[in-house]
């Protein structure tokens, strides 16, 4: 059976890619922090998990050494553009500087072996930040905007760096992708949850820092698969993996009251300055030409489905 370490498996996409992983026949080992070890329940079923931390690369190394997996696949950072404002050296260790030492460690493994050790880093569209060409594509210079995309730019330069070095390491620019599993610090699922306190009259308005922005916004499941199709495909590439379509905020924030059968909902929503950004990126959508004709992937839900699916799963929760 061929073993696999992953790390970042209690966010969003860990916990996809684990039900990918198990149900695809796969060892799945998992790298947890210590101080945050979840409950059983909180890991999928048939996931090994071993005690490690982004902040001290030893730890990584220690897992890597002792499972011996054929893939490493590296979702663990700190994923909120919001948050590395706040905390931008801790960004920059542990969604930068950490990545240094998975390769650094498949690298080893792989010469200790004699056999290949696959790695794929999950990229972001926030390395493009400031890019003027648009749609984006694999070729488009890096030119992040936040201390978020600066920490992802450098892991993903350091992948090609590897890749060079002879180590089957690839990068998943990922763009925006959202489910019900997306936690709140993220405005899809601030605003689904919102929309359904209000309709519970929860709560009376729904505060937002801007409406403006616009971002190519995929469903989480279909970026997990993405992933996978990386990680087997013959060479080790970068693949951007988007929709290709973008929308505001605003547009989400209507197609969720829409969902909820509200039809006027300005009146629901206010700015607050609390939630804007210093710098932003004003807009995000990718190309993803070379994953569907070199991998053959393609987006399985619409801008619609998608916020429609949040919707409905939050109104549920709500009234439950
Ligand atoms: P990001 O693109 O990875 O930063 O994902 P987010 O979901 O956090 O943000 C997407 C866009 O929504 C960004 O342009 C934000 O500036 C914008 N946005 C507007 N209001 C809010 C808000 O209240 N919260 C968050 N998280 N983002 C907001």
């Amino acid at each position: 059976m061929a073993s696999v370490v992953v790390t970042g498996i209690t966010g969003q996409d860990g916990s996809y890619l684990a039900e990918r992983l198990t149900g695809d026949g796969w060892d799945v080992h998992a790298i947890v922090r210590e101080g945050t070890r979840p409950d059983e329940q909180e890991v999928t079923p048939g996931v090994t998990v071993h005690a490690g931390d982004l902040l001290d690369t030893d730890s990584l190394r220690a897992v890597i050494d002792s499972v011996e997996p054929d893939l490493i696949i590296n979702l663990a950072g700190i994923s909120s553009v919001a948050q590395s404002w706040t905390q931008p050296e801790l960004t920059a260790r542990v969604t930068g500087l950490a990545v240094s030492g998975l390769l650094a460690g498949a690298w080893a493994l792989q010469e200790r072996l004699g056999r290949p050790v696959r790695f794929v880093q999950a990229s972001s569209s926030e390395m493009f930040g400031a890019a003027t060409e648009r749609p984006q594509t694999e070729n488009t210079p890096l030119k992040p905007v936040s201390p978020y995309g600066a920490a992802k730019a450098y892991a993903h330069h350091l992948v090609g760096v590897y890749r060079g070095r002879g180590l089957f390491a690839a990068s998943a620019i990922l763009y925006n992708h959202e489910s019900p599993r997306r936690p709140e610090t993220f405005v899809t699922r601030k605003i689904t949850s919102g929309v359904a306190r209000i309709v519970n009259g929860d709560e009376p308005k729904l505060l937002l820092g801007n409406l403006d922005a616009r971002r190519d916004w995929g469903w989480a499941p279909d970026y997990v698969d993405a992933v996978l199709r990386i990680a087997q495909a013959d060479t080790a590439d970068d693949f951007i993996v988007a929709t290709a379509v973008e929308h505001s905020v605003r547009d989400f924030v209507a197609a969720a009251f829409a969902a909820a059968g509200i039809a006027d909902w300005e009146g629901f929503v206010e700015l607050d300055p609390r939630f804007a950004r210093p710098v932003d990126a004003p807009v995000m959508v990718g190309d993803n030409t070379k994953i569907r004709t070199t991998l053959g992937w393609v987006p399985t839900r619409s801008f619609d489905e998608i916020v429609q699916a949040m919707v409905e799963h939050d109104l549920a929760l709500r009234s439950s």
